[in-house]
Parts: structure tokens; C-alpha cells; sequence
């Protein structure tokens, strides 16, 4: 049994990384997915082909998650390929970690509107094409949303906010069906981590080691703990963020 069958999903930055592993996944159960990028179409496309080889109905779009013309743009592609909307994963998301005293205003907007700002007018889409049957939100926060990092201070902070707007919104959306719950990995590999420079030999080394399971996430880890939130298995779980770290805090 595929859990996702006959389902209609957006993943925002599902053009590497995280994403790409959930839209991989997603299509894997059966659900037709909508592949968001802001630049990499060449990921983009890799994933649309991987889909295409697992039998699964999927198109890639390009919009920035910051933009709300951009954002209707790419609702309204899904509602005229698929003509329904069930599930919309906010993945995209953007990071630096630096001191604190060296975060720019540049930095802060990059980080609050790409992480805080798309969420918010995604979702505000996604309620108005989810119909009858409901729908499901699942945001990316992060570990560091609860526990802030030395230098991620301000990337800590939009991912408490991520946090925030989850539980806020739940009981705004409940009446109508739609869940809505926030998934908190822990360090993942990534093409964003890397090109952080987080993916050094002894990066990965002291990740494992403060981690109980041992080891670095990878994007399926992240991914599993999607489709469990956009299945029916989670019927009964909304506002709620979710930690999928390997034990790590
Ligand atoms: P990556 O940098 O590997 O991928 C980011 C994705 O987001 C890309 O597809 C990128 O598209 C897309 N993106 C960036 N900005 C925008 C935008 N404005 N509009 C649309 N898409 C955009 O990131 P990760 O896979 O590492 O992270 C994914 C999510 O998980 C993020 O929200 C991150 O904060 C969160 N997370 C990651 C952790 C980790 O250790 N990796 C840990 C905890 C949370 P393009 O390539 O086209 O630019």
C-alpha cells in the first residue's frame, strides 16, 4: 500500500538536498509532485527525471518562495497540470553562520523573507486551492529553532519562528481539515550544508559524535518523517514541530 496515492504535492526547494528527498519520497508513494527551485534548473530537472523513473506525474517550477507573484504563479501551474492541491511541504530555506556582530540587513532579509515570509504566502495559497477534503502543511524548521546556534543566531531565530507559525496556525486551520506541523531535522547532508562549508571531515566527525545515533541525517531521514505527516497515519497530529535528529538537541 503507497501511502501518498492520488495526492497532489508541492515541495518548495525541491531542486537538491532536503527537498529533492521529499519530493522523491512523495512520488515513491504515489503522490504527483510539484518541484519547486528559485535558480537550479538543473537540479530541478535531475529530480523530474528521477520521479519520471519511478512512474510518478510531476512537473518543475521555478519561483521564488519571497514573492508573491511569483508564489501565485506557481500555485496556479499546480491547480491547471493537476487541478487539486492536498499537501504543500515548506522546505525552502536559506542559512549562513557567521558571528553575530557580523549579520548584515542584506543577511536579515535574505534569511526572514526567503525562511519566514515564503511559508507564510505559500500557505496563504495553499488554503485557497485546498478544498473540501482538507490539506496538509508540513514547514522545515530546524534544530536550531529551539536551541540556537553560537553563530546561526539569526538563522535560529527564523526557524522559531517557522515553529511559531505552525503551532499559531493550527488552530486557525483545524475547522477546516488542514494539519499543519513543522519538521526539526538535525544537521543533514546537504548541497546547502556543503557549500556552508559544514560537510568538512571533521565537521561530520564532531556531528556524529554529539548525535546518539551516531552519525549525520541524510535527506531520506528528513523525508520519512514527511510522508508520515502528509499521510493519514497522522490524522490526528497538528501544531506540532517534530524533531528528527538522531537524538541529537
Ligand atoms: P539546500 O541549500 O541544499 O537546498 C535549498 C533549496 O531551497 C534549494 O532547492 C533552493 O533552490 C531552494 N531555495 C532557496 N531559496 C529559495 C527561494 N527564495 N525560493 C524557492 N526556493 C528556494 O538546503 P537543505 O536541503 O540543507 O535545507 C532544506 C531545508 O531544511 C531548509 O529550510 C533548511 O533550513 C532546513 N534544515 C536543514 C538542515 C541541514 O542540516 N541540511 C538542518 C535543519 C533544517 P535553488 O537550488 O534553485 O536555489
Amino acid at each position: 500500500m503507497k501511502f501518498l496515492n492520488g495526492k497532489v504535492a508541492i515541495v518548495t526547494g525541491a531542486s537538491k538536498g532536503i527537498g529533492a528527498g521529499i519530493a522523491k519520497a512523495f512520488g515513491t508513494e504515489g503522490a504527483s509532485v510539484v518541484v519547486n527551485y528559485a535558480s537550479s534548473k538543473a537540479g530541478a530537472d535531475h529530480v523530474l527525471a528521477e520521479l519520471a523513473d519511478a512512474g510518478c506525474h510531476a512537473i518543475a517550477v521555478k519561483a521564488d518562495v519571497s514573492n508573491p507573484k511569483d508564489v501565485e504563479h506557481l500555485f496556479a501551474e499546480t491547480k491547471a497540470t493537476f487541478g487539486r492541491l492536498d499537501i504543500l511541504v515548506n522546505n525552502a530555506g536559506v542559512f549562513r553562520f557567521e558571528p553575530f556582530e557580523d549579520i548584515s540587513v542584506d543577511e536579515f532579509h535574505r534569511e526572514f523573507s526567503t525562511n519566514v515570509l515564503g511559508p507564510i504566502l505559500t500557505i496563504q495559497e495553499a488554503i485557497k486551492q485546498f478544498g473540501f477534503h482538507g490539506g496538509r502543511v508540513i514547514n522545515l524548521s530546524s534544530l536550531a529553532g529551539s536551541r540556537s546556534l553560537p553563530n546561526g543566531i539569526l538563522y535560529s531565530a527564523t526557524k522559531a519562528a517557522v515553529q511559531s507559525l505552525t503551532q499559531g496556525l493550527s488552530s486557525k486551520l483545524g475547522a477546516r481539515g488542514i494539519r499543519i506541523n513543522a519538521i526539526a531535522p538535525g544537521y543533514t547532508r546537504s548541497e546547502g550544508t556543503a557549500s556552508e562549508g559544514l560537510m568538512s571531515e571533521e565537521s561530520i566527525k564532531h556531528y556524529a559524535s554529539i548525535t546518539p545515533l551516531g552519525r549525520l541525517g541524510e535527506p531520506e531521514d528528513i523525508a520519512a518523517a514527511a510522508v508520515f505527516l502528509a499521510s493519514d497515519a497522522a490524522a490526528w497530529i497538528t501544531g506540532e514541530t517534530i524533531r528528527v535528529g538522531g537524538g541529537a538537541r
